[in-house]
């Protein structure tokens, strides 16, 4: 087995027991890169010499005795949403094209102190805003197990690079299904943990209300090590969540004694593909020859969880983008073309004395921030805030953004009555496996629908984890999905545990 196919486990192991350096194996990582992800495109920046100057850095500090942070020495992707003061932060967007935070997020900061080699930033949809990373600004990321087909997204690169064996470990963030719906589609593990339970604070908003960053790795043990790095209460970010975090790895092979699993009746339903359902049944049987009651249950709402979301993400989108103006950040028009735009179109209506005319034509300062906008926004990020602008707006406020926060409401209650009969429920994580790369261009509503699996926990705030549950006839992997009460993430990566102690879908590799 080569270095790339080892867990984040094993490497870490051989790493404290000094039979692989850090060197070694970040050069691994790179030399996988290096030949393979040109085809692929999960990066959107490598810089390979930093990571092989911090790795030896940590190789020496090792030798020298030290006590060394939990992820000494292991490779990391981070997705290019999260701030990193020695890094650009683009989100994958013209706007942010050359933006240098001045300061680290904390989850880039705790991978930092926990001693991991950061190597690059992954490719995403712009802002996060997507389902297929086929809205990035700079590039096209592709499925490792076909490179006619779209990595799902928005965290298409983070997912990408783990599948590809070009990182054992990286970070994604889940708005609405943007770490397992990746995660699905190139058969490796994703975990969004409840919402306050990784700190935001210095990951760029989308929607503030409903982002959470979380792990990608090709196991569950290696998804459990991450989420117990960056897990834990911030004061920075005033959602955080301040409550212990659990020690996921010690518990983690205990099976859950007497799990009741709860198996939703709306989720099979018109529109499931055949063969995804035949394997996430399969799954479901797996949880039962191992002791697991299967009950089926009922979220009433669920069908109105894809409209809510599409109205509650794409308002507070409108207002977090609000901040890109040309003055504060990023990319700015320019202005010298634009002020002399401006002269000759008030000259021209001078001439016809277009009173009218004279009279709308913008301000400067106006024109500057609709120009700047208009040229650094990718369309889907500006039919957000179109969207998200009139759900808002007065008039169409109750409606809509109103309304849509009642039904999120139902749709949570409707989980704690699911919870209080089981301890988790199983379903798909996306209806079909991974579609071909530019199938849903012209038709953005079929691109939403594809979140239909994803979207309610968001929007409950529940943890889910998506795992390899099978592999369809032409080859393409087959996602499970596992959602737990608030906080249950220990529970969550047990009960994901006990499927993967059992069956081997996570070990299989896209040729290449
Ligand atoms: N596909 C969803 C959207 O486009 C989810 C995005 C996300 O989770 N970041 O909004």
């Amino acid at each position: 087995m080569s270095i790339t196919e080892q867990s984040a486990t094993e490497s870490l192991a051989l790493l404290k027991q000094g039979e692989l350096t850090s060197v070694e194996l970040t050069q691994a990582y790179l030399d996988a890169i290096n030949a393979r992800d040109e085809q692929i495109g999960a990066f959107l920046r490598v810089d390979g010499e930093a990571a092989l100057a911090r790795a030896a850095e940590i190789d020496q500090r090792r030798q020298a005795g030290e006590t060394l942070g939990e992820l000494a020495g292991l490779p990391i992707a981070v997705k290019d949403v999260l701030c990193d003061s020695d890094e650009r932060t683009t989100c994958a967007s013209k706007m942010l094209e050359d933006f240098r935070p001045p300061y680290d997020s904390t989850v880039v900061a705790k991978l930092k102190a926990a001693d991991a080699v950061l190597l690059g930033r992954t490719n995403m949809d712009e802002f996060a805003m997507g389902g297929s990373t086929e809205n990035s600004a700079f590039k096209l990321t592709r499925n490792p197990w076909d490179l006619q087909r779209a990595p799902g997204g928005s965290s298409g690169g983070a997912a990408a690079c783990v599948a590809g064996g070009l990182a054992p470990l990286s970070i994604g963030t889940d708005t609405g299904g943007s770490i397992r719906q990746p995660a699905g589609l190139c058969g490796v593990v994703g975990l969004k943990p409840t919402y306050g339970r990784v700190s935001r604070y210095g990951l760029v908003a989308f929607a503030s209300s409903l982002d959470q960053v979380g792990p990608l790795a090709s196991s569950v043990e290696d998804v459990a090590l991450l989420l117990a790095t960056i897990a834990g209460h911030d004061p920075q970010d005033s959602t955080s969540l301040d409550a212990p975090v659990p020690d996921y790895l010690a518990t983690l092979n205990k099976p859950l004694d007497g799990l009741r699993l709860g198996v939703v009746r709306e989720h099979f339903a018109e529109g499931l593909d055949a063969e995804v359902e035949a394997s996430v049944r399969e799954a479901i049987k797996v949880y039962e020859s191992l002791g697991a009651t299967v009950k089926e249950i009922s979220l009433p709402h669920s069908k109105y969880a894809v409209a809510t979301y599409y109205v509650i993400a794409p308002s507070e989108a409108s207002s977090n983008l609000a901040r890109y103006d040309g003055v504060h950040y990023g990319y700015r028009t320019d202005v010298a073309k634009m002020i002399s735009d401006l002269d000759s179109e008030r000259k021209e209506l001078e001439e016809t004395d277009d009173k009218e005319g004279l009279e709308k034509l913008d301000t400067p300062l106006v024109r500057m921030y609709r120009r700047t906008r208009d040229e650094a926004f990718g369309p889907e990020v500006k039919r957000r805030i179109m969207l998200g602008a009139y759900a808002l707006s007065a008039g169409y406020y109750d409606a809509y953004y109103l309304k849509a926060l009642k039904v999120r409401r139902l749709i949570r209650q409707d989980f704690d009555a699911a919870f209080a009969e089981v301890d988790l429920i199983a379903s798909p994580v996306t209806a079909e496996p991974a579609f071909k790369i530019g199938q849903m261009a012209d038709d953005p509503l079929a691109m939403y629908l594809v979140d239909l699996y994803t979207v309610s926990a968001n929007l409950a705030g529940l943890p889910g984890i998506s795992l390899p549950c099978g592999l369809s006839k032409s080859g393409l992997p087959i996602g499970l999905q596992l959602q737990a009460p608030p906080l249950a993430e220990e529970k969550l990566l047990r009960g994901a545990q006990m499927f993967q102690a059992h069956t081997d879908w996570h070990k299989n590799k896209p040729e290449g």
